[in-house]
């Protein structure tokens, strides 16, 4: 933000978050490099068209990939800039979209036609809200009609929502679409971890996006005796948060894509990933108490101390 009183305040606090969580965001850059070089070029199989005014799973599965790769980067970049915040409002976006093309890659056939389906009513509904907003003369909205007959319409309206608010998988919400992707986390800690983002960080990032009580609130400061204090601007609140949501929802919708496009080095790719995850672990100053700079970290990477999380323990303690 050039020219405003912000500033200032902003290269403080960009600073201070890499410094902070340098670790973190270099996973996080890195695990974006690394698929940005397995797909463009491509270097995954054919993938399978399904020809003019269709789209194949694989078509739709790769549609959500761009999508969650812009978001990623985007969601990355504003938390790295002191928007972590506004990042979670993007990884909510990110979740269903991984959950989505989960959702795609099992039901091939289904997905294909309900993605059809949806767009139809979809379609069909947005000539309606012109055609209702009074700012065209009848028969004059500049979108052509779709046909759609009757019967068709009670029936896409019966899977999809009276105003289409469903999402266009057929789920009524994201609780119901992760209770039928769920089994294809087969290991039952990598379930327990889908659970467990479900119900804590989707939870709270549908707080944040939304006008919530705990949205709002989180805004302010400590207590004052005679008014409220309101931080203005960028801040250090919810950074480890939204790097980790993000960087786990890109890693899930990955490895489907390394999986079902059969994608090279796989293996390679996979142990990247297991050394990275080590860099989102947190200490604070009162849980490493006792550890030599030589003993083993605490957070299990096999390094030592020194080499490992004690810097971020000491920035963390600031
Ligand atoms: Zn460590």
């Amino acid at each position: 933000m050039a020219g405003n009183d912000f500033d200032a305040k902003d290269a403080e606090v960009a600073e201070t978050i890499a410094r902070t969580h340098k670790r973190e965001l270099a996973a996080c850059d890195q695990i974006l490099g690394e698929t940005l070089g397995h797909i463009s070029p491509w270097k995954g199989r054919d993938i399978s068209v399904a020809g003019p005014s269709r789209r194949s799973p694989d078509e739709i599965i790769l549609m959500e990939l761009v999508r969650t790769l812009a978001s990623y980067g985007a969601s990355v970049q504003l938390t790295r800039t002191g928007y972590a915040e506004q990042a979670s409002m993007l990884n909510r976006s990110l979740f269903e979209g991984m959950l989505v093309a989960h959702w795609v890659h099992a039901n091939g056939a289904e997905a294909e036609e309900q993605f059809r389906r949806a767009g139809r009513l979809n379609d069909y509904l947005w000539v309606e809200r012109l055609e209702n907003t009074g700012w065209f003369e009848e028969d004059d909205v500049p979108i052509e009609a779709i046909e759609v007959e009757q019967q068709e319409l009670a029936a896409l309206k019966l899977d999809f929502g009276k105003y289409g608010e469903r999402l266009w998988t057929g789920h009524r919400s994201i609780r119901y679409l992760v209770a039928d992707v769920e089994d294809m986390w087969d290991d039952p800690m990598a379930k327990q971890e889908l659970h467990n983002y479900l119900r804590v960080a989707h939870h709270d990032n549908n707080q944040i996006l939304h006008s919530t009580v705990s949205g709002l609130n989180r805004l302010k400061g400590p207590d004052e005796e005679d008014g409220i204090r309101l931080a203005l601007g960028p801040s250090l609140r919810h950074v480890p948060q939204s790097l980790l949501g993000a960087y786990w929802n890109f890693a899930q919708l990955v490895t489907l894509i390394f999986d079902r496009f059969q994608l090279p080095d796989r293996s390679s790719f996979d142990l990247a990933m297991e050394r990275r995850e080590f860099d989102f672990y947190r200490f604070t100053a009162a849980e490493v108490e006792g550890v030599g700079r030589n003993d083993p970290c605490p957070c299990g990477s096999g390094e030592k101390f020194k080499r490992c999380h004690e810097e971020q323990v000491a920035e963390f303690r600031k």
